[in-house]
């Protein structure tokens, strides 16, 4: 026996040290031998109708070497909920699966040789191993990977069931192609001009691609916004921005030589009368036609060319000077008949609208900036009605009704609302333009040409076209090639045997479609295979998609904000249109975790400052590494991951854990939770049993506002600190140690969500059972600290916050919580007050500048 572990042991023989590791490994045994977190479905043997049912779902990891710190936050997160749901009545769906296909494990492959499915599912091995130890409460009968054929299977017949309604179609158009992955990206996986996976810049190429029509959604895609219970409100504003809906018209000005229409999007169509000039982005498909055999063509494909090396985020940039080139054409104006010149400009996009605009330099800043470089025309067409002065040096853009419309013909005189009604009306009677809405959406591409991917469901036939596979023909399975190298094409396009086949509608020679889908398709409806995970007839049964549905607490990070959470909406409308499911919203609540930094900077390879969440598992145990990460800050809130931190909550739990082993040697019955006793106590063992209950109180009202876990956390602390104050004067006293019995029980409730082998182990050594299976504890009125009273908070008069005090406390002890206040701290951003005043058991006013 070594020394350590002699002085592990005590008298009774019971280790008197706090050992996580055994602890976790004995309650993940019991966990997995009785499957204690699987659920069942509507029809299974067990499933309970009455209960309310709880789907809680981490957004799945997309598997890739080892798990980081982000993938245990937020399980850890989605665990605590998920836990908290359980004890308090739910039936609780926590299922886990892999993102697997994508390029990261491609580029791998490419690099290595080694088959993509290798190394995917070695990291999908790595990744359900940490999850175990993690000891996240996942019901593992419904895991999932979306590269197995059993899975994309079904990913084919959602395509094709889209395909069949109208939603999948194939078009030839100018799409972003990135040069370092050799692939096409949708709109959303372009930022700034660069691709989003390996920021390269990328450059427009013309290819026949495939698409989903998410655009016929666009209206239901807003409107349902208000389906939604709670959603962050900075994720609905991306996602409505992404959208773009707005208003206006569409007139047609045309160009005579040669013949050739141009509508134009106008949210101003008030100002037709003042478009002096009329703009081309550089990629509009009709450039070419209106350049040819003009004396500056080849001037005018030089600008092309420069403009289209530049990212959109340049090309967007107000500040920078407008550039642009003249064309020797003219457009006519549809209201006035009037002849303008045409230009090309870079600083006109062919992604919004239809890449041209009428352009009105007297009320559009950027047209004006243009104007200017360019000795254009600037016309005003809306002047203020009090006829005072406008600067003349910029551009005149105003949202005042107390504007005229002036220079517009028989229009003068007008309100600019009056004034849009009469020219849409003119424009529709002579059939040169209509009332429009426009969208910024564009429909989502989906085709790429690489290989890790779900195969496109397609034969083409020269004498058919594009046929779909016959549902009983499913899954085409990825067939293995040796040369995952992209040159352009897909590397499918190289596994001759695969592609030769005949079309299943003639019969004749065919070949199959060699792009694969965007991994988003993939993630776009993995919830619902999840319900129904061995289903061989459908992807799922509409009756038990119909139990869970929708997700009621969706959990994950807001860099998913557009892509992948409009995407999954968009999936779920369509299905729901095709009667396969009855919801048209997939996740009722969505909660965005916030990143962990360490030492204020974001954790990169490059930086040497990457937390590995095995490496302190193994040092501290899952427990304090789950309950550090929902400790360190609001969880919606970043946070920074300081080592002492760790150790810090691993002392905490290794006192709750001493607390417990040393009351279990004292005392051996349950009566600590009568209800009648401890109202009937007094001095400090009923201040114990007070704190007991106010930790109680507060534990439960911050899981309810927005899943505060860190305030959680700290309540418990306070009160197994309250506990170790009060425990000498307690100790040996029959009702002292029935309150230290009590105190330790329930803070060992209160701290399994978030750390759940020690709560289960105290909580047996305490009381007995499992602590799982009892309800979430509820306060008792009467044993709620009445000396603790609930301060406002203002600065300069307004409402910021609350703080709970003692009510006996003095104002620096008031003011030193205040200060602790993280909301208070945002909000004052470093702003010191002038002036701190408490009027006493009311509230607290900061004074700032
Ligand atoms: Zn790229
Ligand atoms: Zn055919």
């Amino acid at each position: 026996m070594s020394g350590e572990a002699q002085e592990a042991a005590s008298e009774e023989g019971r280790p008197a040290r706090y050992d996580a590791r055994s602890i976790e490994r004995k309650w993940q045994a019991v966990w997995a031998e009785e499957k204690t977190w699987e659920v069942p479905n509507p029809g299974d043997p067990g499933f309970d109708p009455g209960r309310p049912k709880a789907y809680v779902l981490a957004m799945l990891p997309y598997p890739s070497g080892e798990p980081h710190v982000g993938h245990l936050k937020v399980y850890s997160v989605g665990d605590a909920i998920a836990h908290y749901r359980r004890r308090n009545g739910y039936g609780v769906l926590q299922p886990m699966g892999y993102d697997a296909f994508g390029l990261p494990a491609e580029n791998h492959a490419i690099r290595t040789g080694e088959h993509p499915r290798v190394a995917t599912e070695r990291s999908i091995a790595s990744f359900r191993r940490q999850f175990l130890d993690w000891g996240i409460s996942i019901d593992w009968s419904r895991e999932i990977a979306t590269h197995e054929p059993e899975y994309y299977r079904w990913t084919q017949w959602i395509f094709l069931r889209l395909f069949e309604a109208g939603l999948a179609y194939r078009t030839d158009a100018a799409v972003h192609w990135c040069p370092k992955d050799q692939t096409v990206l949708a709109n959303e996986q372009v930022i700034d001009g660069r691709c989003e996976r390996c920021g390269t810049e990328v450059v427009p190429k013309k290819l026949e691609q495939w698409y989903f029509r998410i655009t016929d959604y666009a209206d239901r895609l807003l409107a349902d916004f208000d389906r939604l219970e709670s959603w962050p409100e900075h994720v609905v504003t991306m996602q409505r921005n992404w959208i773009g809906r707005s208003e206006g018209a569409e007139a047609v000005f045309r160009c005579e030589d040669p013949a050739i229409d141009f509508p134009v999007f106008t949210t101003r169509p008030d100002t037709l009368y003042g478009a002096t000039f009329f703009v081309l982005a550089p990629e509009h498909p009709d450039l070419d036609r209106l350049i040819d055999g003009t004396a500056n063509a080849d001037a005018v494909r030089d600008y092309v060319a420069a403009a289209l090396r530049q990212s959109t985020g340049e090309r967007g940039d107000a500040e920078r000077e407008k550039t642009g080139i003249r064309l020797e054409r003219t457009v006519v104006n549809p209201v006035n008949g009037e002849r303008i010149p045409m230009f090309v400009a870079d600083y006109v996009l062919m992604e919004y609208g239809t890449g041209a605009i009428m352009a009105v330099p007297a009320h559009d800043q950027r047209d004006f900036e243009f104007a200017r470089r360019f000795e254009l025309p600037v016309r005003p067409v809306v002047v203020p009605a009090d006829g005072a002065e406008v600067p003349d040096d910029e551009a005149f853009v105003t949202q005042s009704e107390d504007v005229r419309i002036v220079n517009s013909g028989d229009l003068d005189g007008l309100t600019p609302a009056d004034a849009k009604r009469r020219i849409i009306a003119e424009l529709e009677n002579a059939g040169r333009g209509r009332l429009a809405v426009n969208y910024r959406l564009r429909d989502w591409l989906l085709s790429r040409q690489r290989y890790w991917g779900c195969p496109i469901p397609i034969v083409h036939c020269p004498d058919c076209g594009a046929v779909p596979v016959p549902d009983d023909q499913l899954p085409v399975e990825l067939p293995d090639i040796e040369d995952y190298r992209p040159r352009g094409r897909s590397p499918l396009a190289t596994a001759f045997e695969w592609v030769e086949t005949s079309c299943p509608r003639c019969s004749g020679p065919a070949r199959r479609e060699t792009d694969t889908m965007d991994t988003f398709v993939d993630s776009s409806w993995y919830f619902l295979r999840y319900l129904d995970p061995d289903d061989a007839e459908l992807p799922f049964d509409r009756g038990i998609a119909d139990h869970w549905m929708p997700v009621d607490q969706y959990i994950g990070g807001v860099e998913h904000a557009i892509l992948h959470l409009m995407y999954a909406r968009f999936f779920t409308k369509a299905l729901a249109d095709e009667g396969l499911i009855g919801v048209e919203e997939p996740f009722a609540n969505l909660f965005t975790q916030g990143m962990i930094t360490r030492e204020g900077a974001k954790m990169s390879k490059s930086r040497g400052n990457v937390v590995d969440p095995a490496d302190y598992v193994s040092r501290y145990g899952a427990d304090a590494a789950r309950t550090y990460v929902c400790f360190m800050g609001p969880p919606d809130r970043g946070g920074d991951w300081v080592d002492e931190g760790v150790d810090g909550v691993q002392r905490f739990l290794a006192r709750l854990w001493r607390l417990a082993a040393e009351q279990t040697a004292v005392t051996d019955d349950a009566s600590c939770f009568d209800r009648d006793w401890q109202r009937r106590t007094a001095g400090p063992v009923r201040e114990l049993l007070a704190k007991a209950h106010w930790a109680i109180d507060k534990a439960g009202r911050d899981f309810e506002r927005g899943f505060q876990f860190n305030t959680v956390i700290a309540a418990v602390m306070e009160l197994v600190n309250e506990a170790y104050r009060l425990k000498d004067d307690l100790h040996g006293d029959g009702d002292g140690d029935r309150a230290l019995r009590f105190a330790a029980a329930t803070a060992a409730s209160l701290i399994f969500p978030f750390a759940p082998h020690l709560g289960a182990e105290a909580w047996e050594l305490l009381v007995g059972g499992r602590v799982w299976e009892e309800p979430w504890p509820t306060a008792d009125a009467e044993l709620l600290a009445s000396d603790v009273i609930t301060l406002v908070v203002q600065v300069n008069g307004k409402l910021r916050d609350r703080v709970e005090v003692a009510a006996d406390a003095t104002d620096e002890q008031i003011l030193e919580l205040v200060h602790a206040s993280e909301r208070l701290r945002d909000y004052l951003a470093g702003r010191e007050p002038v002036k701190e005043i408490v009027v006493p058991g009311r509230l607290v006013n900061l004074v700032v500048r």
